[in-house]
This record gives C-alpha cells, sequence and structure tokens, in this order.
C-alpha cells in the first residue's frame, strides 16, 4: 500500500502537464510492468482535431520526446484513425483486436473530467485482469482530478483560452523549444499505423517565434451601446474566430479585459505579419449578432532568444500603440516600425534601460 500513496503523491505533486503525463506512464509501469505504454494528446478542434505523441515507454524507456516538434499538418488527424476515434468519441476504453493487434492492448481515454483530453494505450504481458483495470482506472482518476485543477489555474474561465498568469512560463518554454526538425518517431506497436509514423517536417532556418498582441477597437462603446453581456458574447466569439484562424500549435491567451496574445509555434519569418493579417481580416469580415461589425488592432513582435516575456510584450504594446493612434484595424510590427523610422531608436533604448 505504501508503494502506491507514494506514487500517488509524486503524480499530485506535480504542476506541469508534461512532467505529469511522463510520471503517468512510469507510475503505470512500476505497477504493470506493461511493456508498451503511450500517452496521448489531443489538440484542434471539430473535424481538426489531431493526436500527438506525448510519451512512450517501451520496457521502461522513454522513447519519445513531445513530437509537437513537427508541422502541424503533420500531426496525424484523429478522424483517420479508427480505434483512437472510437476511444474519444465514445469515452470508453477499447479494445484493439484483429491481424495487427495481440489480443492485450488497449486505448483508455484521458479525461479532464468534462470531456476527452487524450489517450492512454497500453499493451499487457498477459490479459488484464480486475486489478490492472482498476488501478488504471484510479490512476485515470487521479490524473482527471489533476487536470481539472491544473485547467482551472490555467485557463479563462469566460473563453476557456489561457491566462495571463500561464504566459511566463509559456514563454520560456516557447524560447527553449527546438525548430521544427526532421526526426522520424517510431510508433508503439499498441497503436494503429499512422500515428507515430509522422513525416519528415522540412526544417528552415528562418523560423521565428514571434508573439501579437490583439486589442478590440473601441469595445467600450460596445459595451456603453449594448451591454455588458453582448459584449461578453463579442469576447466569446473572438475567441472562436482565434481557435479558427490560427494552428493548432499557437497558443492563444486571454490577457485582459478585451486585450488578447497570440503566441506563433515556429513560422517563417516572411509570414508571420500575413498570419496576424489574416485573423484580422476574418474578425473585420464576421457579422456578430446585433452589434454588427468588430475590428481588432494588433501589435506584433518577433522574439530573439534571450527575450524576457515583459519586454517582448512592450514591444507589442508599442507596436499596438501606434496601430491605434493611426487608424486602428491594422497589424503592424514593432521591428517593421523601427526599420521604417516610425518607431524612434530613443523607444527601442527605453525598452533595454527598462528591462
Ligand atoms: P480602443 O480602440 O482604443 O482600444 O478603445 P476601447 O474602448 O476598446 O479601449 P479601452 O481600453 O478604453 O476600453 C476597454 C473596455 O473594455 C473597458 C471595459 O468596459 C471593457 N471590458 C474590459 N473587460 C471586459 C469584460 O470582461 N467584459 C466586457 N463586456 N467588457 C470588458
Ligand atoms: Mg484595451
Ligand atoms: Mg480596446
Amino acid at each position: 500500500m505504501q508503494p502506491f500513496v507514494e506514487s500517488v503523491a509524486r503524480i499530485t505533486g506535480l504542476r506541469d502537464r508534461d512532467a505529469l503525463t511522463s510520471t503517468i506512464s512510469e507510475v503505470l509501469f512500476d505497477w504493470l510492468h506493461a511493456p508498451n505504454i503511450a500517452i496521448y494528446g489531443l489538440i484542434g478542434e471539430g473535424k481538426d482535431r489531431r493526436v500527438v505523441l506525448k510519451s512512450h515507454l517501451i520496457a521502461g524507456v522513454e522513447k519519445v520526446a513531445d513530437s509537437m516538434q513537427f508541422e502541424p499538418e503533420a500531426i496525424p488527424l484523429l478522424s483517420d484513425m479508427f480505434e483512437l476515434e472510437q476511444c474519444v468519441t465514445l469515452n470508453q476504453a477499447v479494445e484493439l483486436s484483429g491481424v495487427r493487434h495481440s489480443a492485450h492492448e488497449v486505448l483508455f481515454p484521458i479525461t479532464n473530467s468534462s470531456e476527452v483530453v487524450g489517450i492512454l494505450s497500453v499493451e499487457f504481458t498477459g490479459q488484464p485482469n480486475s486489478d490492472h483495470l482498476g488501478l488504471i482506472g484510479g490512476v485515470l482518476r487521479i490524473i482527471a482530478n489533476m487536470l481539472s485543477v491544473l485547467d482551472y489555474g490555467e485557463r479563462d474561465t469566460l473563453t476557456g483560452l489561457l491566462n495571463r498568469k500561464t504566459f511566463d512560463h509559456s514563454f520560456h518554454k516557447m524560447l527553449s523549444a527546438p525548430a521544427v526538425q526532421r526526426r522520424r518517431v517510431l510508433a508503439p506497436p499498441a497503436v494503429p499505423a499512422g500515428v507515430g509514423e509522422l513525416p519528415d517536417a522540412i526544417a528552415s532556418p528562418t523560423r521565428v517565434r514571434a508573439i501579437g498582441l490583439v486589442d478590440i477597437d473601441h469595445f467600450k462603446s460596445i459595451n456603453d451601446r449594448f451591454g455588458h453581456l453582448y459584449g461578453d458574447e463579442v469576447l466569446l466569439l473572438l475567441a472562436r474566430i482565434m481557435r479558427n484562424n490560427f494552428r493548432v500549435t499557437d497558443q492563444l491567451f486571454r490577457f485582459g479585459g478585451e486585450e488578447f496574445v497570440i503566441a506563433l509555434d515556429w513560422t517563417q519569418a516572411d509570414h508571420v505579419a500575413a498570419v496576424f493579417e489574416r485573423f484580422r481580416s476574418a474578425v473585420e469580415r464576421h457579422v456578430f449578432p446585433q452589434i454588427g461589425r468588430v475590428t481588432v488592432s494588433i501589435g506584433v513582435t518577433v522574439l530573439n532568444p534571450f527575450d524576457a516575456p515583459a519586454a517582448a510584450i512592450e514591444r507589442a504594446d508599442q507596436a499596438l500603440y501606434y496601430a491605434k493612434n493611426n487608424g486602428r484595424n491594422k497589424v503592424l510590427q514593432h521591428e517593421a516600425l523601427v526599420a521604417s523610422g516610425a518607431l524612434t531608436q530613443r523607444e527601442q533604448e527605453a525598452d533595454i534601460e527598462f528591462f
């Protein structure tokens, strides 16, 4: 009993999702000695839901890092994998059978108490017994509780986007994560073909990470004319447009009342402005019920390897401020404003002195 309590303490002491994933597989290996344990995460929404291999233990040895290093388009679609999709849509364990699989491989849905957010795949050495299944059930419940606690602390309750508090932590992870690189990951045998066999991603030396600070134009007047409930509805719809317009590997934050930050995954340097422009234009074209048209201004900046979150936000904010003073409904990039002389060198130095 004591080792089990220790395992629970180990899991519940974690505050980081990635560490949680690998610890869960280690704990399950310690208890089940399963030769093959894999954990998959789900990203994206609707038809664009994709499956990311988060952790893979073969005979207790971790075999894969996060496959988020791949181009999002190279990450397999959930709808292409019948058994995984079944496990997710039915929210119940699915035993894999057929020629490709031994009789002892089971997929379990991982939930955050309200929805399926991942899949645990376990290959057992023999037929799993009720002790095995009971243990896995218990661990899945611990995960569900942990994930809902983590969500509560990290997400904005209105829009479901990440909150400001998580930005600094994500920022440091962003800069330390390697750029998209050529790598091949082997799929665990317990999982249908296609999941781990990701096509080689295209490496590009010109990829950068960038953030965009988005602020709704004249939002106060929307509240004044239609009331706060309509204002909140605009925030919700805007979050949805955001989800639909950015890639599943980009991170979306609600920063304050009507301010949002988008942290782009590695993106070709000369595409950054266009990516934000596409979003700006999608907002402009959207007809908000009752309210009609809403526009946003966006300040963009490219991150440098030694950037600090506050310094990057400050640069984006300067570009945003410039957009607000020059007609709104615009995407402006800090680096371009400095290069054109629109933002002066003095303002640039102010950044450095301040931080
Ligand atoms: P600008 O184009 O210069 O950004 O004009 P603005 O009116 O959007 O700018 P300002 O920052 O002056 O106003 C932001 C308003 O957003 C103030 C507040 O009434 C409203 N607001 C902030 N948080 C919320 C929220 O959670 N819900 C709603 N409905 N309104 C909010
Ligand atoms: Mg504002
Ligand atoms: Mg505003």
